[in-house]
């Protein structure tokens, strides 16, 4: 599985020009304009690897709407403030059902699946939001994305922001639930506020392989989290990474992932390495289309699995 930063860069390039050559991007969300206006057939992929190279293919300098990945980021400062008391409140099961789905909640008495279902992730941002403002909240996050890619341009797009406040009128039906379960503490605009923020932020694929690099315990930095938490979150990315189409990917590519509706995925090879990848174009679950294949490829192409 060890292959030099060469090799990795020959094997992005084949992967690249094979996503173009199938020209099948699926379709982009459309929920908000900012991500229903983007260009389908865009596509970018960067890897880190354990030896401190950086290789990438693709517009790999472009930023994009990371969306969902943000809760990995927001499960590893909860877990580092509340350590497992935080599973108190939210559980570790796959969904099975859609990210915005509120079914669930009920019948399970206000505690969400896991921490990367919407509902999941408003709990946890609400426990890395107590007793305090929204804003600072936002700076810890970016401050935590920041150091981890080693990179202070990272920004939170507000357009974006707005307009997931704006059409969010189920993620508030889950925040006013899970505030009638008693399962949330901050007043719901304030926490959906926040949650909407960090939605919100933008990165390229080489800001985002950087910084996944903390989830690599072999070359991540020891000092954002400490390696058995970095085992309990590629735990949950690899079963709920990715909506209700976690146990596919699973199949298919044999590494622990996180997507999010913007068409991008950030995976992680434990101990080897941080991948990211981007095209706004989404599958029948709502995980980039391309993104998703290219990392299948990856994995055929380096023997990269968990697994085996
Ligand atoms: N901000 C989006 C929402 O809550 C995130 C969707 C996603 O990437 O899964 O609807």
């Amino acid at each position: 599985t060890r292959s030099a930063a060469k090799d990795i860069g020959a094997i992005l390039a084949d992967i690249e020009a094979e996503v173009r050559a199938e020209n099948d991007w699926g379709n982009v969300a459309s929920y908000i304009p900012e991500l229903a206006d983007i260009r389908p057939n865009q596509f970018a992929m960067s890897v880190c690897t354990a030896a401190g190279e950086t290789v990438s293919t693709g517009d790999a300098m472009t930023r994009f709407s990371i969306q969902s990945v943000s809760k990995v980021f927001t499960l590893a400062l909860a877990l580092g403030r509340h350590g497992d008391l935080l599973w108190r409140r939210v559980g570790k099961e796959p969904s099975g059902n859609p990210f915005n789905s509120i079914i669930q909640l009920e019948v399970e008495n206000g505690t969400p699946r896991n921490p990367f279902v919407n509902a999941g992730a408003i709990v946890t941002t609400d426990a890395i939001l107590e007793g305090r403002k929204p804003r600072d909240t936002l700076a810890e996050i970016l401050r935590f994305i920041r150091s981890a890619a080693e990179d202070d341009d990272i920004w939170i797009n507000d357009r974006v922001a707005r307009s997931e406040e704006r059409t969010g009128d189920r993620n508030y039906a889950i925040a006013h639930f899970l505030r009638s379960c008693g399962n949330l503490r901050g007043e719901c605009a304030l926490v959906l506020g926040t949650y909407f923020h960090h939605c919100a932020i933008e990165m390229t694929c080489v800001q985002l392989a950087r910084a996944g690099r903390f989830l690599c315990s072999a070359f991540g930095d020891q000092r954002l989290i400490p390696t058995e938490r970095v085992r309990s979150i590629n735990a949950l990315m690899m079963t709920c990474g990715h909506y209700d189409g976690s146990g596919e990917f699973a199949y298919r590519v044999g590494f622990p992932g996180k997507s999010g509706v913007g068409g991008g995925i950030l995976a992680v090879v434990p101990n080897v390495a941080s991948i990211a990848v981007w095209s706004p174009g989404l599958n029948d679950f709502g995980n980039s289309k391309q993104g998703t294949r290219a990392l299948e490829r990856l994995s055929e192409r380096t023997g990269w699995s968990v697994f085996a």
